[in-house]
């Protein structure tokens, strides 16, 4: 009976020890907390840091003739050795067509041209342009250019009006007795239009002196109607005039055919 008492002792006495020296050994552990670092107060220095940014002087862009002025550089050459007259339709005291919109037509068909130009001179065509500021050029002095530059292909750009103000969509023109090239540029320039969505009308003939009064080929382009409140103000901004430019310029490429 001592014994078994003595024994219990023993035993409780070492259980006792050793959940003393467990209970130790657990304090001792180090306990992180998450800490929360308050962030340091700005220094008499720093605050300059902490000022607003003042916002910078918006870029002054130079006008659309000089910006596209630049040759650019030519990796894709398919009009390689090609000769090609844009001419931008009215200008100076003939401001043409009185539409609705935002722009007269002389700028329309100026800032037209200029895309074209750029677009074909980037595929390696030498590009003259009839004009390429906001100046009065004979329809005589346009159409005696052709000849003499030799052009492969005179392409006159002009935008359209008419009575009806539901009159819309691009039409391209050649001469009645238009040679075979001529019909050609025209037919690729419709099928270009067609393949963009861009609303074309087809091909008609007339006797405009830019057509009839040389011996080159030639197509002239109505963009569309200025009479038209909703062409009027496609026609009037600079992504459509760039855009109507890429797809004139893309069925110039497919004439030629390279
Ligand atoms: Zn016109």
């Amino acid at each position: 009976m001592r014994r078994t008492i003595i024994r219990k002792i023993t035993w409780g006495g070492m259980a006792l020890a050793l959940s003393v020296a467990a209970c130790s050994t657990y304090r001792e552990r180090p306990i992180y907390y998450p800490v929360e670092v308050p962030p340091p107060k700005p220094q008499h220095a720093d605050r300059r840091a902490w000022t607003p940014v003042p916002k910078p002087e918006p870029r002054r862009t130079a006008p659309l003739a000089r910006r596209l002025a630049t040759k650019p550089r030519a990796r894709y050459a398919p009009l390689r050795g090609v000769t090609i007259v844009v001419d931008a339709g009215h200008g100076g005291r003939d401001p043409g067509a009185a539409g609705v919109g935002p722009m007269p037509e002389e700028y329309v068909n100026l800032n037209v041209a200029l895309h074209l130009a750029r677009s074909l001179r980037a595929r390696g065509a030498e590009v003259i342009m009839t004009r390429n500021s906001d100046r009065f050029i004979s329809l005589d002095d346009r159409a005696a250019i052709a000849d003499r530059t030799r052009a492969d292909l005179f392409v006159s750009i002009h935008a359209d009006a008419a009575r009806r103000s539901s009159a819309t969509g691009a039409t391209i023109y050649i001469a009645r007795n238009a040679s075979r090239d001529s019909r050609r540029a025209a037919r690729h320039i419709e099928t270009a239009m067609n393949r963009a969505g861009v609303g074309c009308r087809g091909i008609r003939r007339a006797g405009f002196r830019v057509l009839v009064g040389h011996s080159r080929p030639a197509v002239l382009v109505e963009c569309g109607f200025l009479t038209n409140p909703v062409e009027a103000r496609r026609l009037g901004s600079p992504w459509y005039q760039a855009r109507m430019a890429a797809i004139i310029a893309q069925g110039i490429t497919n004439h030629f055919g390279r």
